[in-house]
């Protein structure tokens, strides 16, 4: 355990190093491959910003949490969301990081407004390219944009990305620059700066992210390693 206290200081120590505007920036604890003692060591630590990829695991995590009066946790959904699981997750979830579908967003706002509340979601772009992964091609998306400033009870706050797997440098910075022009031209022609989050970088690349002007990172094996 002593291990994450360590890795945790030298993200934070990273955050400061590479990025421009380092307090704008969030770190978020990817707990996914994890049980409850590492969670409890993270939250020791202050970081009260965790995400997972599954909704039954996520559930479960957010009910332990919550049985034990721990209600400071922001639970971010980073994975494939699949529309009839929205409604597990509506209650309780910080920010979903990964819509990837108009189909999806529909069903996020209308369970959002079952509760009475606003979720805060990220547009996924898959910037390469790759049909392998998830994420609008940013074509699709420029085609739906309109629906996206109609709904009522979903606030876009930023995009996302998932760089290629690899490490060449040069491929990960150019993923990096284009999602954050990307968001730049949707601010001025759509959405009036209130796209304030690119949520980008991994523990593989997330120093180039930060340089690239990140304002959220999702950090899991890093952490435990
Ligand atoms: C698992 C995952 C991460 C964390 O990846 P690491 O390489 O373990 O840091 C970040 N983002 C998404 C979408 C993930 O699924």
């Amino acid at each position: 355990m002593d291990k994450i206290k360590e890795n945790i200081q030298e993200i934070l120590k990273d955050i400061k190093k590479y990025s421009p505007y380092p307090d704008k920036v969030k770190f978020i604890a990817v707990t996914k491959y994890v049980g409850i003692p590492e969670i409890e060591e993270i939250l020791k630590n202050k970081v009260y910003n965790l995400g997972e990829n599954r909704v039954q695991l996520l559930s479960e995590k957010y009910l332990y949490f919550k049985d034990k009066n721990i209600e400071n946790i922001n639970w971010n959904f980073i994975g494939n969301l699949q529309k009839n699981k929205v409604k597990y997750i509506a209650e309780f979830i910080s920010l979903i990081h990964s819509v990837n579908k108009l189909s999806l967003a529909k069903e996020i706002d209308k369970r959002a407004g079952e509760w009475n509340k606003k979720i805060d979601i990220l547009i996924e772009i898959n910037i390469a390219g790759e049909e392998s992964k998830e994420g609008y091609k940013i074509d699709d998306f420029n085609s739906e944009i309109l629906e996206y400033l109609k709904f009522k009870n979903l606030n876009v706050i930023g995009l996302m990305t998932m760089a290629p797997y690899t490490k060449d440098e040069k491929i990960l910075r150019d993923v990096f620059s284009t999602l954050k022009k990307i968001k730049d031209d949707l601010n001025k022609k759509y959405f009036d700066n209130r796209l304030t989050e690119l949520s980008m970088g991994m523990s593989g690349d997330y120093k180039i992210a930060l340089e690239e002007g990140a304002t959220i990172i999702r950090i899991g094996t890093k952490i435990f390693k």
